[in-house]
């Protein structure tokens, strides 16, 4: 009896006070690549979680520095200047992410083809500028991923046709959350997300509960369509909403169709599950090129990846490894969040 008197009084203490009286969530947003990054994580440490956010923060704008196609001395601007006419050789971490690039056009039967810059970069969104069908008519042979040619012994990249462009705005920001959650991991953080513009990854969960993300809904940025938990995965939604303008009754938007040149309009959003961002991002474009339908038996014949897509008429379609809330239908759905689907 004494003893376990004892025993209690010295496990009171201990048992009072949280394992790590530091251990708190510490988050940052900034304005990076043109968009929004958050970081945020579990931290034995404030200092050290600090720390972190900053590391991934600069690394977000290392990748700015060689991927940006706004910034005139970055390597993909010097490829878009003179591969053309030449060979341009890049770092290995470019070279790759573009033969990724030439991966997804592959697996989306071109609906993603880093090419689409050569008409794309003829939109100005914020200043409700599109081409005319003549220039669409001129610029449309050059957007074309087979006309991309690497060399991956020199690391060279070249253009086999003149006019050509291309812009890794489709998977960059994948990829930079894919590498802010490396730098989490090897600092030994196990629960954090990163996000860029429509790309999240995540790692652990929120405490034992799963973190919970809401896709909106296309023309209501307050309204939430469903709710997904998310452990262990990244997450990207792409949307007609996200840079556009209205004119003649058609939404011109920054996904572009390569065959046509025109905005892709098969789906109002889309949003793709899968193991890291790069990933998911590559793939987030497909349905509004091309449909729902296609797009959904593409994402069924690999298991590692789950798809959500909003279709004009508002419907939310999901992939076979998502189970649909008992009411799926887009004006109800917002009323009944707590009908998250579950991952099977
Ligand atoms: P976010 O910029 O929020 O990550 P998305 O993942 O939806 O948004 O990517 C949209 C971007 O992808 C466009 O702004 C453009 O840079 C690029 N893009 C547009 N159409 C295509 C396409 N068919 N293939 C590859 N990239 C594209
Ligand atoms: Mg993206």
């Amino acid at each position: 009896m004494r003893t376990m008197t004892l025993l209690a009084l010295l496990l009171l203490p201990l048992l009072a006070v949280p394992e790590n009286a530091q251990a708190e969530w510490r988050e940052r947003t900034e304005a990076i690549m043109g968009t929004r990054i958050y970081v945020e994580l579990w931290a034995d440490d404030a200092a050290k979680g600090d720390a972190a956010i900053e590391a991934v923060m600069a690394e977000m704008r290392r990748i700015d520095e060689l991927m940006s196609h706004y910034k005139p001395e970055s390597q993909l601007s010097h490829i878009n200047a003179r591969a053309a006419d030449e060979p341009v050789q890049v770092d290995p971490e470019l070279f790759d992410l573009i033969k990724l690039s030439l991966h997804y056009s592959q697996i989306t039967e071109g609906a993603f083809d880093i090419t689409y810059a050569s008409v794309g970069h003829l939109y100005d969104y914020p200043h409700h500028v599109k081409p005319t069908e003549a220039q669409i008519k001129q610029a449309l042979p050059a957007v074309n991923w087979r006309n991309l040619l690497l060399d991956a012994e020199h690391h060279t990249v070249r253009f086999e046709h003149q006019g050509m462009r291309i812009d890794l705005g489709g998977i960059g920001k994948g990829y930079a959350v894919d590498r802010g959650i490396a730098i989490l991991q090897a600092r030994g953080f196990q629960h954090a997300v990163v996000t860029a513009g429509g790309d999240t990854r995540i790692i652990g969960d929120r405490m034992g509960r799963p973190w919970v993300v809401g896709i909106r809904h296309p023309d209501d940025k307050n309204k939430v369509i469903t709710r997904i938990p998310i452990v262990n995965s990244a997450m990207s939604t792409s949307g007609d909403y996200e840079r556009y303008f209205d004119e003649g009754g058609v939404r011109y938007h920054h996904i572009i169709d390569p065959h046509t040149g025109h905005s892709a309009s098969k789906v109002r959003s889309a949003t793709i599950l899968g193991p890291t961002a790069t990933q998911t991002d590559g793939m987030s474009k497909t349905a509004f090129v091309l449909g729902a339908e296609k797009a959904l038996e593409i994402i069924n014949r690999m298991p590692e990846y789950d798809a959500i897509f909003v279709t004009p008429d508002g419907r939310i379609l999901y992939s076979n490894g998502l189970q649909p809330p008992a009411d799926a239908k887009a004006d109800k759905a917002a009323a009944a969040p707590a009908g998250a689907p579950e991952k099977h």
